[in-house]
């Protein structure tokens, strides 16, 4: 077995993001919305890097662009123009029946509306994800116990979405996001339904997910919760003009 890339040990940590291939590179990429003579250009030129177990909050004002770049990003639209890789593979190059795969395998989404199917109990929305992807339902009831345990709706898997308040709906959201174990969690405003108390609770879970290495683009206008993420990228008509980091000290500034 080959060795893992030798790093100092000391500055690892630090730079472990900077030597992975990025999960997420947009190059150039254009959406036009609207007819040839009336053309609507939504996104222009953007380019992105996002390193895999990143954490970055897409921030803009209402317009932005935000919404459409996440469907970009989780391969639910295509864009006019530019070139997306996931995990290196150029996502353009792929037929529907292949972006569907990816959607189901190496994407959970979470979106303002929550989007549970309202005649299905929590466990049965959270487990619809590995039913589609063939999964024994002794082995589906098992994982989807532990999901929904995890994210603290353990006394409420059987229940409905109009049963549970916005906050527990979010939180059986986010465990059918997790049901196909994806590497990357795109949350589109999740917490513009709740109020503050259940946004930070909601946001939390979201900030444990990515303490356990899943990359997280998240959408929010909220420029509070923007800040408690360690990476922010602004959009505005249509453009990136902004991208901070919360810098870690870099190897250098940590000697003396
Ligand atoms: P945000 O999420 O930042 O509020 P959106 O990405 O939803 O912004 O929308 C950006 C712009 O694109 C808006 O002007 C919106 O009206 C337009 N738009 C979004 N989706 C479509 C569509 N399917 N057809 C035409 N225009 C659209
Ligand atoms: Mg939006």
């Amino acid at each position: 077995m080959s060795q893992v890339a030798q790093a100092p040990s000391s500055s690892a940590a630090v730079n472990n993001s900077k030597s992975r291939q990025p999960i997420l590179r947009l190059v150039g990429i254009e959406k036009v919305y609207g007819t040839v003579t009336n053309p609507l250009t939504v996104l222009r030129d953007i380019k992105l890097e996002v390193q895999e177990g990143e954490y970055v909050a897409i921030i803009g004002p209402s317009g932005a662009g935000k919404s459409t770049m996440l469907n970009i990003l989780g391969c639910l639209d295509r864009p006019t123009r530019g070139a997306y890789f996931l995990k290196g593979d150029d996502v353009a190059q792929m037929n529907d029946a292949q972006l569907s795969h990816i959607r189901k395998t190496r994407i959970g989404f979470v979106f303002q509306s929550f989007q549970l199917i309202s005649h299905l109990s929590v466990l049965e929305n959270v487990e619809l994800p590995m039913f589609y992807a063939r999964i024994s339902k002794r082995q589906r009831r098992k994982k989807c116990m532990e999901i929904i345990e995890r994210v603290g709706l353990g006394k409420r898997w059987k229940h409905r979405p109009n049963e549970l308040s916005g906050g527990e709906n979010q939180r059986a959201a986010i465990a059918r996001a997790l049901a196909n174990d994806p590497a990357m969690i795109l949350a589109d405003e999740p917490t513009g339904n709740l109020d503050s108390a259940t946004s930070t609770e909601i946001m939390s879970i979201l900030h444990e997910l990515h303490d356990s290495g899943r990359t997280i683009v998240l959408i929010t206008h909220d420029q509070e919760i923007a800040a408690a993420a360690p990476r922010r990228v602004s959009l505005r008509d249509g453009q990136l003009d902004n991208d901070t980091h919360n810098q870690a000290p870099s190897a250098t500034e940590v000697h003396p």
